[in-house]
């Protein structure tokens, strides 16, 4: 093995790059906390990337691998096939998504498949029902929906596209609903909701109405920088949707089986998408997972087609991994049984609430916001023109590196501080974050 990582290029990094992390080698996992190679034991404030939800070396998770690897390892669901842990799984996934009215679920390996599902089952939808030139997606500025072609091409952030161009034809952006920073200079929640919607309708009647096939966005965005729209937002969006018959596509990949404090993100928001994409905390990241989930009107429509354009044209040999399968249904009763999305909201608001206690004050704090456990510290060079510090000079990564010291591990993502620890995390926990990120700002934020 190469100490050095000669042979090993990471991902969403410049392999030369002088801020990569790569001091940072984890070669253990217990409960909220993970070891590293120097054998300290370190909170796991980022829940290995927004999916170790049940936490760390989970007995129960392990048990569920170990006994389906003793029965069957594997075997594909290709054409009719099935095993009964995607049954069971299947079965369970409907059962948690009923009151969004799901109807049928896709398997695959994880969020980035998840969302090429979405997309494609999205334009196959409109072809079985004889409207094939709905083929536009319009999605949000700062989503993030993975990095295959579909995922990333409704990608908002530039730098997950310029590199790999030209994407997929028929991708349009629209504003993120992000009352700190919007075009508009809007500071009413109320108010954004409504610009936002009234700008996804404009683009839809700009597109023509009977060319968009999906509106798709996080509920809650992640990767963007945690931001969470406001309360009539969905709602609202959802109305527009509606009136157009364009789908709405919950990329729900983060939010997705308790991190935003609900059951999924939208629910949040009292609102239930056509489709939706899981990954990450629907087993935790025991072994990768991905499902697309459809409601009655997709599935009716695909179903309903008598022409071969009805056919699934589209699966992964790994669509239904039994191993994967049955590490999520162990996962899945955890979090229905210990109640994971509400120990999220009280473990979020509480550490939400100590951090802006604690970091208000320093000067590059420009805003802390977040619901559930997902949270993000947004960093400025000046508190009243809200301008972002300089995402290349590593300020991010020395506080991170501070925090560490102090036995924590947060995400310096450009111009901000992630938090997404698993869902078990407790005030024990949360103080220590708090804590170590203090430190950090006080030695590095003067
Ligand atoms: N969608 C969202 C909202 C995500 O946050 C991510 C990953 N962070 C993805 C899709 C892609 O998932 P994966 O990395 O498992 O392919």
């Amino acid at each position: 093995m190469s100490e050095n990582k000669q042979t090993l290029w990471n991902p969403m990094v410049h392999p030369g790059d002088p801020n990569a992390r790569n001091h940072i080698q984890i070669v253990k996992g217990d409960g909220n906390y993970v070891q590293n190679r120097e054998g300290n034991w370190l909170v796991d404030g980022v829940g290995g990337l927004w999916n170790v939800n049940a936490g760390h070396n989970r007995s129960e998770i392990k048990d569920a691998i170990k006994a389906q690897l003793d029965e069957l390892e594997y075997f594909q669901i290709f054409d009719g096939i099935s095993h009964p842990r995607v049954l069971e799984l299947s079965d369970m996934i409907i059962e948690m998504t009923k009151p969004e009215g799901m109807a049928k679920v896709m398997f695959s390996s994880g969020g980035s498949d998840a969302v090429e599902t979405a997309l494609k089952v999205a334009r196959q939808y409109w072809k079985a029902i004889g409207q094939s030139q709905r083929y536009k997606y319009i999605s949000l500025k700062q989503g993030y929906h993975g990095v295959h072609f579909g995922g990333a091409s409704v990608n908002g952030n530039t730098v997950f596209r310029t590199n790999y161009e030209p994407m997929l034809p028929g991708c349009v952006h629209i504003d993120t609903p992000w009352l700190y920073r919007n075009p508009w200079n809007c500071e009413n929640p109320e108010e954004l909701g409504h610009l936002c919607a009234k700008q996804l309708e404009a683009e839809i009647l700009f597109q023509g109405p009977d060319t968009v096939a999906a509106f798709i966005a996080e509920p809650i965005q992640g990767a963007g920088g945690v931001i969470v729209p406001p309360a009539n937002y969905w709602p609202l969006i959802r109305a527009v949707c509606d009136k157009y018959g364009v789908l709405l596509i919950a990329d729900e990949v983060v939010t997705g089986f308790g991190r935003s404090g609900n059951m999924f993100g939208v629910r949040g928001w009292g609102v239930a998408a056509d489709i939706q994409c899981f990954a990450k905390g629907i087993n935790s990241g025991y072994i990768p997972l991905g499902a697309t989930v459809i409601n009655e009107r997709v599935a009716q429509g695909i179903e309903n087609c008598q022409s071969f354009t009805g056919a699934l044209m589209h699966g992964y040999t790994y669509s239904g991994h039994p191993v994967a399968c049955a590490a999520a249904i162990a996962n899945l009763k955890i979090v229905q049984d210990e109640d994971l999305p509400a120990n999220a909201a009280v473990q979020g608001q509480d550490m939400l609430t100590k951090l802006t206690n604690a970091l208000s004050d320093f000067p590059s704090v420009g805003e802390l916001r977040g619901m559930g456990l997902m949270l993000a510290i947004d960093l400025v060079t000046d508190k009243t023109t809200r301008e972002p510090i300089d995402p290349m000079s590593g300020f991010a990564n020395k506080i991170a590196a501070v925090a560490m010291r102090e036995g924590v591990i947060v995400r310096p993502v450009g111009t901000k501080i992630i938090l997404s620890p698993p869902l078990t995390i407790g005030t024990e926990e949360v103080d220590k974050i708090v804590y170590a990120l203090q430190k950090g700002f006080s030695e590095i934020d003067r």
